[in-house]
């Protein structure tokens, strides 16, 4: 059962909701992490206090800007991009760029905030921020994607900064974006400065693992919770909504743990194969030739693509939402649990409505919440850091290692949290205080700034 909004915190959210109107994402994940910060208040009064609640729902800084690009017709196009830097308590603000033409204030906002007690997780010294672009690189030529990416740039430089704010990539950016956009970065400024971006290509300063280290880490996130109830993915039936980075990933590791993923999707549909996901395929199709994931089923027999079909209506053990907000809605939730699903990992951000949130607490399945489960991401982009910062590289397996010691720390820091603040079990309250408590601690010590 989530808990009440405590009485002292409902004026709070109240008013989040009449500073920041028509934002609806940003209000949700505001109202997940306040609901359950009234048991901290007890215990901290000097938190209420020094409003720290209030504090850490008002960015520090958000900057609008036009990007306009021409594009491979000559055509002039005009997008809008956003940085919003949420909170630098813990070290330079620190999260992705999503382009996608879903993207408002609204979204960026919601990200950013998961991102600050998501970073505050991690142990590493990283700040939360989030930015992006409604820019949509569906169907865009290498050409495009590039002009838009150094447009993009040509403002962004000057807010960013390897001590400053750190962007790395999320939805629609990946390896070829940041490259662009380094590349721009490094022209304007005249500094090859590594730590300004993290996801960067294995010869010019990134770090192994990192491609992978979002799917990995919810893999190792969802281990941990299996393990606290004595099993493990050996031989579960496991399905994973996506087919982008973090998806592909988590397919690989579930696969190497000893689970089955039967299934995966993109926007247009969802793809069955009762054989098990042949990953090299996926990635065939999504990394190399840019396809839709349909193209799966076409090259194989065992495989049937479901063109707008639900992915959440096929049975499984364990679930991974790993495409985007809200995909998994309250009857979605339900009908996981009625096929047996006992454990969810949320690879994606805040992938499940507040409706599908309650039916898995209420169910007691394993829960196991985006800002917590896919961690691993923004970690290994802080690894990036550390590796830059003293112009080393370090190998696939160590690497690979502090990652899974970075979850397994997470996990037990969310589940220990919870059990103290009298909900054991529910990885949200755990998640959610347990970042929280970092993040205002530091606060606390840095005065009213
Ligand atoms: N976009 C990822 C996230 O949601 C990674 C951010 C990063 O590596 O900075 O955490």
């Amino acid at each position: 059962m989530s808990p009440a909004m405590d009485e002292k915190i409902d004026p709070i959210y109240q008013s989040v909701i009449a500073r920041n109107p028509g934002e609806k994402e940003f209000h949700q994940a505001v109202h997940e992490v306040l609901e359950t910060l009234g048991p901290v208040l007890v215990k901290h009064p000097e938190f209420a206090h020094y409003k720290l609640i209030e504090r850490i729902c008002e960015p520090e800084r958000q900057i609008i800007f036009r990007v306009p690009w021409v594009d491979t017709h000559g055509k002039v196009q005009i997008n809008r991009g956003f940085r919003v830097e949420f909170n630098s308590a813990l070290g330079p603000y620190k999260g992705g760029l999503r382009f996608h033409p879903s993207v408002y204030l609204g979204i960026v906002k919601f990200l950013g905030f998961e991102q600050i007690f998501k970073n505050a997780l991690t142990g590493l010294p990283i700040g939360g921020g989030k930015g992006g672009s409604d820019f949509d690189p569906k169907g865009k030529t290498d050409g495009d994607i590039m002009r838009f990416c150094q447009s993009f740039m040509m403002e962004l430089y000057r807010h960013i900064g390897e001590h400053t704010d750190v962007p790395a990539g999320d939805i629609g950016v990946g390896g070829r974006e940041i490259g662009f956009m380094f590349g721009t970065y490094k022209r304007i400024t005249n500094r090859w400065e590594a730590g300004v971006l993290t996801g960067k290509g294995l010869n010019w300063g990134g770090s192994l693992v990192r491609t992978e280290a979002t799917g990995y880490g919810a893999a190792f996130f969802v281990d941990e919770m299996l393990k606290v109830r004595k099993d493990s993915f050996d031989g579960k039936t496991c399905v994973v909504s996506g087919s982008g980075n973090v998806a592909i990933y988590t397919i690989e590791k579930i696969h190497q743990l000893g689970g089955k993923v039967v299934a995966c999707s993109d926007s247009g549909g969802y793809i069955y194969d009762k054989n098990g996901i042949d990953l090299e395929l996926v990635q065939q199709i999504k990394e190399i030739e840019r396809r839709r994931i349909s193209a799966y089923a076409e090259e194989r027999k065992s495989a049937k693509y479901v063109d707008g079909g639900n992915i959440w209506e096929i049975p499984c053990q364990v679930a991974m939402p790993s495409a985007t907000q809200n995909e998994i809605n309250g009857k979605d939730a339900a009908m996981l649990v009625k096929n047996g699903c006992i454990a969810i990992g949320e690879g994606a951000n805040m992938p499940t409505t507040p409706e599908g949130v309650k039916v898995f607490q209420d169910a007691g399945i394993a829960y196991g919440p985006g800002k917590a489960a896919n961690a691993g991401g923004v970690a290994t982009s802080a690894l990036e850091m550390q590796q830059n910062a003293i112009r080393d590289s370090w190998d696939f397996e160590y690497t690979e290692n502090r990652l899974r010691i970075i979850m397994q720390n997470i996990h037990r820091d969310c589940y220990e949290t919870a059990e103290e603040y009298g909900s054991p079990g529910n990885y949200v309250v755990g998640a959610n205080i347990a970042g929280f408590i970092k993040v205002s601690r530091a606060m606390l010590a840095m005065g009213v700034v």
